[in-house]
């Protein structure tokens, strides 16, 4: 479960007081504001908190004193010229903090993401919950054999059975260790921050995590792609749905530029004006690699 009853009605009493503000506010945020939506068996993602819309990257970009005279037609003209020259100094200007509660191996890629703050659950001061992300049976794949870093086909049959069952056993068995070694009753005690060492990677953790808009969408357009791993991205997904509402504008400008779009090497870009005048074009020609040549191909033929 996500949230528990009590979680949830804490949720609940936050958006039952709502508060007049002067700040900018975005609608769209406001109806996502501390709700959680689930990710995973037992995760989700939450905002907690946000700075700054659609206008506030117009202002700090026009450097205005208010809203500004310019139209909404305008303003997103603005945004998408800001992202297609790579002005991101506007886009920092807005910013949100949002509670995850997430497996650690996913935390583990997360917290690479250098430009946003953390505070991270402690498991030295708490116990952790009994939460272990157990994949649905259509996650569990096999290596890839086309990718050494990704998944391939379903595994299926008595040895995806056997798989689910250990990851189920060794995760109970693990933490029924962990509660034992640090009860306290008839013995010691082990320190948590030491019990801890024997919980596996796909045990959840939570943290608070803020971030500028310019340094998310860099995280989105890595861990919303294809090419990441599912189990982060579904999270990266669930922020996309998050900040698609908040800044509309900036959103549509970076789903285009960034994520729609590829970035061309010089040499790739002199194969395209070369087809557009009907020669022809191959591997070997090119001067790319196989490799190179296949994400080439990929990007021109869709
Ligand atoms: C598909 C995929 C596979 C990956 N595989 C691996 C792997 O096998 N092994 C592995 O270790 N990692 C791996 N990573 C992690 C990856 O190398 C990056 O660490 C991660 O994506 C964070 O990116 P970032 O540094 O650009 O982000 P951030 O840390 O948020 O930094 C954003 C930008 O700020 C600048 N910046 C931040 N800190 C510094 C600094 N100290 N010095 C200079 N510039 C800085 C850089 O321009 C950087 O791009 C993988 C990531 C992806 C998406």
């Amino acid at each position: 479960m996500p949230v528990t009853p009590d979680q949830q009605a804490e949720i609940d009493a936050l958006r039952g007081e709502p508060k007049q503000t002067l700040r900018a506010v975005s609608e769209g945020m406001e109806a996502h504001l501390y709700k959680a939506a689930p990710v995973l068996d037992h995760g989700f993602v939450r905002v907690i908190d946000y700075m700054g819309d659609d206008a506030a990257i117009c202002q700090a970009a026009r450097v205005s004193y208010g809203k500004g005279t310019k139209s909404v037609s305008n303003d997103a003209g603005l945004i998408r010229y800001l992202m297609r020259h790579w002005h991101s100094t506007p886009f920092e200007m807005c910013e949100v903090k949002f509670h995850v509660k997430l497996p650690v191996f996913v935390a583990r890629q997360w917290i690479r993401h250098r430009t946003a703050n953390v505070n991270e659950y402690s498991a030295r001061y708490s116990i952790l919950d009994r939460e272990f992300y157990i994949p649905r049976a259509e996650d569990l794949a096999a290596q890839s054999t086309v990718n050494n870093q990704g998944r391939g086909e379903a595994l299926t049959g008595e040895e995806a059975a056997r798989v689910l069952e250990y990851l189920k056993g060794d995760a109970a068995r693990c933490y029924d260790h962990y509660e034992e070694m640090i009860s306290d009753e008839g013995q010691q005690g082990l320190a948590r921050e030491l019990a801890r060492m024997n919980l596996p990677a796909n045990i959840y953790t939570q943290w608070y995590w803020k971030v500028d808009l310019h340094n998310l969408f860099h995280f989105l357009r890595l861990r919303a792609d294809a090419h990441a791993q599912y189990e982060i991205r579904v999270y990266a997904e669930a922020i996309c749905d998050m900040v698609k509402d908040w800044v509309p504008a900036a959103y549509g400008a970076f789903e285009d530029y960034r994520m729609g779009g590829a970035n061309l090497s010089g040499r790739q870009l002199e194969c395209i004006r070369k087809m557009l005048k009907g020669e022809e074009v191959t591997q070997e020609s090119s001067g790319m690699s196989k490799g190179e040549w296949r994400e080439f191909m990929g990007v021109i033929e869709g």
